[in-house]
């Protein structure tokens, strides 16, 4: 992993946020190109928004990158652009939580402090057939308590942690663990009672809210389309998407159902019903949370209309066409 070993906090930073309620594998561009664009905590604090979401497109859970940067600008206002070097004074950052900060404070600055994320968390729950259910918070602190003399008896803390995640997420995996390869497996019970897919137990789920509404292509007489900010959501401020139809300030002519896109986030689930329209012979002034895009793909778009676009265009309906030369 490219931020393993990596000299400097603030990388490590980014990942361990990019790493929140992400895989690795889809991490690992991300990273890349995120640090290319701001190389540093002062490119990060002075980023604009348009870039800034353009970075991290695609990997959801946009609050995260706004809280990068309010930290960044927080640190280049109070402390010289320096993170902090330990996981208490880190976690007075927006967006650091019990977990960023310990990853951060043992692997950059050698303290004793020790993570727990899910991956760690599955490897206790079966080594002590642990019934707690650890996406809770309070659950994850005592799990952290008990670690902790094992913690300050290594001289690495920064390469315990790290062995853990990575124990968790290479050999105890949440299907089929590779007890054979393990070096917990003398003491552990459940690989002793064959009871390993048992533990750690699920969290239990509410059913989520249903969203639905309809979106529309409609392209202008040089085939631009029309794309509008998202308006709603406070998390996805700053991106642009299809157009509403009940929020449009005309009617569309001519609407033709011609496709339905799922997603599921965190509290609700959506369905967009995809709708192809003309424009109606009288347009009325659009404000300025519409434009007219040649390239939609320059803007930051929101996931769902960068993969009905994207499904568009390999459909063999390309929705990107060269800039306009005047
Ligand atoms: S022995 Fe198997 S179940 Fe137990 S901690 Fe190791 S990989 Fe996980």
């Amino acid at each position: 992993m490219p931020w393993r070993g990596h000299p400097n906090a603030y990388a490590v930073w980014i990942s361990e946020i990019m790493l929140q309620q992400t895989q690795v594998d889809t991490v690992r561009p991300y990273f890349h190109r995120f640090l290319e664009a701001f190389p540093t905590i002062a490119d990060l604090a002075a980023a604009a928004d348009e870039p800034l979401l353009k970075a991290w497109e695609g990997l959801g859970y946009y609050t995260r990158v706004r809280n990068l940067r309010k930290a960044a600008q927080q640190l280049m206002a109070t402390a010289e652009g320096q993170l902090p070097r330990t996981a208490e004074a880190l976690k007075q950052l927006p967006g650091i939580g019990s977990y960023t900060a310990a990853a951060i404070a043992s692997i950059c600055f050698n303290e004793a402090v020790p993570v727990v994320d899910g991956n760690v968390a599955r490897v206790f729950a079966r080594r002590n057939l642990l019934t707690d259910d650890f996406s809770k918070e309070p659950n994850r602190r005592q799990l952290a308590v008990w670690l902790q003399p094992f913690i300050e008896a290594t001289a690495i803390p920064g390469d315990f942690n790290q062995a853990m995640m990575e124990l968790g997420a290479l050999v105890c995996t949440p299907r089929n663990p590779k007890c054979e390869l393990c070096p917990l497996r003398p003491e552990c019970q459940a690989a002793q009672q064959g009871v390993q897919s048992d533990y750690p137990t699920p969290p239990k789920r509410k059913a989520l809210p249903e969203r639905k509404s309809k979106v529309v292509l409609l392209k202008n007489e040089t085939g631009e389309l029309l794309v509008a900010r998202h308006l709603g959501e406070r998390l996805l401020e700053g991106f642009w998407e299809l157009p509403h139809v009940d929020k449009l300030p005309f009617k569309p002519s001519a609407p033709k159902v011609c496709g339905t896109h799922r997603q599921t986030f965190s509290h609700f689930r959506q369905t967009l019903t995809l709708v192809s329209a003309k424009l109606p012979k009288k347009m009325p002034e659009l404000g300025a949370e519409y434009c007219w895009v040649a390239d939609p793909t320059t803007l930051p778009l929101t996931t769902a209309t960068r993969q009905i676009l994207a499904s568009l265009e390999e459909k063999g309906e390309p929705q990107r066409k060269k800039a306009r030369t005047k």
